[in-house]
């Protein structure tokens, strides 16, 4: 449809201009056919747009449609399907219809593409010459503001980076803004911390320097791979410290930035620069810069506040996406987000992501979620106030670039007028005090202006002010009168046609409108002899002619005047009322923050409800004490199926738990929820357990064995070992880490050897862990530390099947139950048979040199025999004790028994 009438369309659009500047610009007459048909006014103007912005799509404004020309036409008509036509010989072009150009733009940014947006900035009917035409907006995957171009549960952000060092691990400066809602933050990052923080922050788009000044092509790939946003290159001036600052100081209106605690020369001055002037750039809004007014001041983010989580284990606890699938569903925000309000969606996310550090705002956050628990009357009544209040921080933002439609503005006053109802509500409540404090200080002001705002609009404002309709009767005087004399045309319309009926003595004649000639009489030629020498003729049909007459004109004339008058006037009213919006913009985020919280709060209490969550305990000291734990997804998705699991580290217990037990046992589940509930604690939110008391975290390190990460495109074994490094250096006492299965994507001797060290280096760090392993020799090393245990799966036989019983317990088990997982699994019962027999077999020939396999009631066989595996390679204890023995000093009988006790002990019959 939309290029359907491609050539006549784009045509007639621009004869009309181009007969207009050939007029005023006396231009030399040239032949159409020998003329260049690139080389005419409109297509000039087209080629100039396009030379500003030659990564951009450029949409080219012609009438009622957006045309593409060239390469571009060829581009968007491939992308979206659109027909390919041709303007002129030669000149390929596709166009879509003005009014549905949002749902094309949605689709050219979810496939990559960057849009320029070139407008008519004025009436093509009243221009002389070649119509004004600018760009107005930029569309970029980190610059978009338009709801239809958003998910409204996630945050769009851009971020601008600067690398501070040139080594492989240099750290980072990075600028981020959420534009929509004019959030911009700062922050400072060392080494490897980019990719992490990346990874959380999820940019839409990173913005980079683009020459040799920081960002080789070595960077630029690393950029790459941290991230899934766009990237794109900009000059190196302007993250320069100078221009930079400029940028900043202009776009704010300052003479110093010290108000924003940035010093002179401030390393983060540079990306947070550039950013501001990419913004400008893609935000024209033909309107000088004014486009970003509610862009609020930056604010630096003290990562440390945060509980640290890398990039992988982000991924790997499943916090927004499913590692296997990468789905919403099965993930721990699939199981929280109960939000209400598009601000609490974002939030709860934003806190997931961003868990807290500091012991007083985590307990601040648990006693309000307590508050909305123990009080019905809050939980429902604030929650239905919540369901009220639509996306005033985006809102605000459009108010801000000027692109806020009659229904936002309609919209915010709506969700504002309950400012002072949630305030009372709140007030008078230790644990939402702050909350109370700040909306006391602003419900007056957004109160008052909620109450212009709905005592000025309809109910039910149109889509958009192109026809009006947006304001009150009664509301301006102005504005009314203009109204009234289109309402009144009708009826004068209809006094006119009877008047001239029975003046002419025509009963047939009728007056119409049409969009061309404007009002007429119409009357039928049979009738044309008793036309009054007044009628004017102007059109001729085939057995009618179109008159008109003075009365008629004048009529004409005050009408559309009128209605012109009206619609100007109601746009001048609009603007007037998005710029008293404007002005309490600061104000409206601020209740947009405040809503978002407690709309987060809220929904954890929801879920604590639903879910039978606890209030953790939170304990300055490193310990963790989950009685009957659960996995929130899988306690949401089996329910009452799910057995609870305790788990004790620190304190009084073993800092590091190894645990061990069949496969499918349930070993990968525990240690995880185990890391989701100290998350979830962590954020503010209640606990899948029956209580649970929680030490600080300042870290959690997630490594999910090669065997279980399904993740794209990596050698596995390498992601697991560059995973366990970045683990064993900077693991704190206060951190939690979680070992699943490493050491499995290599060969089993010296996966048991890199995992036996890697248990042993995490026990001297003293951290929190738990290691899952099917390494059963490693529970050995819970004899000779004293801060290691070990846990197993438990497991029961019954007439030779095995039942799961999902159930944790202390002490080991040696038994991997492989066969039996495969016969679950549906391996040919031949297949089975044979494994079972050649296991037996493997056993007798290996006697106790065997290794992960153990013969069928081996339960009973001691693991330090299973460490005869070693023997080849490490030293055998025997051969220790041999070294470190002083024969000199001994007895002939002293030296007998030791031999004697040696040798018992390298045939693996004793200790
Ligand atoms: P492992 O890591 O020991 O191989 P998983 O933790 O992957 O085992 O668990 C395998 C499956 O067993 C899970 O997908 C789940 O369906 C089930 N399961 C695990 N733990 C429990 C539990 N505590 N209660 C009920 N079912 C469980
Ligand atoms: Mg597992």
């Amino acid at each position: 449809m939309a290029a359907g009438s491609g050539t006549t369309r784009g045509m007639k659009g621009t004869a009309r201009e181009e007969r207009a500047e050939g007029k005023g610009a006396a231009a030399v007459e040239v032949k159409a056919a020998e003329r260049d048909p690139r080389d005419t006014p409109a297509m000039r103007q087209y080629a100039r747009f396009k030379a500003q912005h030659p990564d951009c799509l450029l949409l080219f404004r012609i009438g009622d449609f957006y045309e593409l020309f060239d390469e571009d036409a060829v581009t968007i008509s491939k992308a979206l399907g659109l027909t390919l036509t041709q303007r002129t010989a030669g000149i390929p072009m596709a166009g879509v219809p003005y009014h549905a150009v949002e749902n094309y733009l949605r689709r050219l940014i979810e496939a990559g593409f960057r849009v320029a947006i070139c407008e008519q900035m004025e009436d093509a009917a009243a221009a002389k010459g070649i119509v004004d035409r600018a760009v107005t907006r930029v569309l970029t995957p980190g610059t978009l503001v338009d709801e239809t171009l958003l998910d409204e549960a996630r945050p769009n952000r851009i971020a601008a980076v600067q690398f501070t060092g040139v080594g492989e691990d240099s750290g980072a400066v990075a600028a981020v803004v959420e534009l929509s809602t004019g959030e911009f933050s700062l922050m400072e990052l060392e080494g490897a911390r980019l990719a992490d923080e990346l990874a959380r922050l999820k940019p839409s788009e990173i913005v980079y320097v683009e020459t040799a000044d920081g960002a080789t092509p070595a960077r630029v790939a690393k950029l790459k791979e941290m991230t899934e946003g766009a990237l794109t290159a900009r000059a190196a001036w302007t993250f320069r410290m100078a221009d930079a600052t400029d940028a900043l100081r202009g776009h704010f209106g300052v003479t110093t930035l010290a108000g924003f605690a940035l010093a002179e020369g401030d390393a983060v001055i540079g990306p947070a620069g550039a950013l501001v002037r990419y913004l400008q750039e893609t935000q024209p809004g033909g309107d000088g810069g004014k486009a970003l007014g509610h862009l609020r001041p930056p604010r630096r983010v003290e990562t440390e506040k945060f509980l640290q989580i890398d990039a992988g284990s982000l991924r790997s606890l499943e916090i927004e996406r499913t590692l296997r699938n990468g789905t919403f569903e099965g993930s721990l925000l699939w199981v929280l987000q109960r939000a209400q309000t598009p601000m609490g969606k974002r939030l709860l996310r934003h806190w997931l992501a961003f868990p807290l550090r500091d012991l007083e705002e985590i307990r601040a956050r648990h006693r309000a979620v307590q508050e909305f628990l123990s009080d019905d009357g809050i939980f429902a009544g604030i929650g239905e106030m919540l369901g009220k209040i639509q996306d005033v921080a985006r809102i605000a933002g459009r108010t801000g670039m000027r692109r806020a439609t009659p229904r936002d503005v309609v919209a915010l006053g709506r969700s504002l007028g309950d400012a002072r109802k949630l305030a009372e509500m709140v007030s008078g409540r230790p644990a939402m005090m702050k909350v109370h404090e700040e909306l006391k200080g602003m419900a007056e002001g957004l109160a008052d202006l909620a109450e212009r705002i709905l005592g000025r609009c309809v109910e039910e404002p149109p889509a958009h002010l192109r026809e009006g309709g947006l304001f009150k009767e009664g509301f301006d005087a102005e504005l009314d009168a203009a109204r009234g004399l289109q309402r009144d045309a009708s009826t004068w319309l209809a006094e006119f046609q009877r008047k001239l009926v029975v003046e002419t003595n025509i009963p047939s004649l009728k007056v119409g409108y049409n969009r061309v000639f404007g009002y007429y009489i119409e009357v039928t030629n049979s009738h044309a002899a008793k036309i009054p020498s007044e009628f004017v003729r102007r059109q001729t049909l085939r057995n009618a002619e179109r008159y008109v007459t003075a009365d008629l004109q004048e009529f004409e004339q005050k009408v559309t005047t009128a209605e012109a008058r009206a619609l100007e006037r109601e746009q001048k009213l609009f603007e007037g009322m998005c710029g008293e919006i404007a002005k309490a913009t600061p104000e409206v985020l601020k209740f947009a923050d405040v809503v978002a919280e407690l709309d987060v709060l809220r929904a954890f209490a929801e879920s604590a409800r639903k879910y039978r969550y606890v209030c953790p305990e939170m304990a300055e000291e490193p310990v963790l004490k989950v009685v009957q734990g659960r996995h929130p997804v899988l306690d949401r998705t089996l329910s009452q199926q799910f057995v609870p699991n305790d788990c004790a580290l620190g304190g009084e217990t073993a800092s590091l738990a190894l645990i061990t037990g069949p496969n499918m046992a349930g070993k990968s589940t525990f240690i995880r929820q185990t890391a989701l509930i100290v998350l979830m604690a962590h954020a503010g939110s209640f606990v899948p357990a029956d209580s649970a008391r929680i030490g600080v975290t300042d870290r959690i390190f997630t490594r999910i064995g090669a065997a279980d990460e399904i993740h794209a495109g990596q050698s596995t074994f390498m992601v697991e070992m560059t995973e366990t490094a970045l683990i064993l250096h900077h693991a704190t006492e206060r951190s939690l880490v979680i070992l699943d299965e490493i050491g499995r994507g290599t060969s089993t001797l010296d996966g048991l050897a890199l995992a036996w060290a890697i248990a042993e280096a995490i026990a001297d760090v003293k951290c929190r862990a738990l290691f899952a392993t099917h390494y059963h020799e490693i529970t050995d090393l819970a004899d000779e530390r004293e801060n290691v245990t070990n846990l197993h799966v438990s497991v029961r036989e019954w007439n030779d099947q095995i039942i799961f019983l999902h159930r944790i317990l202390a002490g080991r088990t040696n038994r991997s139950y492989g066969i039996h997982v495969a016969k679950i699994a549906g391996l040919p019962s031949g297949t089975v048979a044979r494994a079972t027999e050649l296991l037996e077999s493997l056993a007798v020939h290996a006697g106790h040199q065997q290794t992960g396999i153990a013969t069928k009631g081996g339960a009973g066989v001691r693991e330090n025999e299973q460490l005869s595996l070693f023997t080849q390679y490490v030293n055998h204890p025997v051969v220790d004790e041999l070294k470190g023995m002083r024969i000199e000093g001994m007895t002939p009988l002293e030296a007998f028994d030791a031999l004697r006790e040696m040798k018992a002990k390298a045939e693996g019959k004793k200790d």
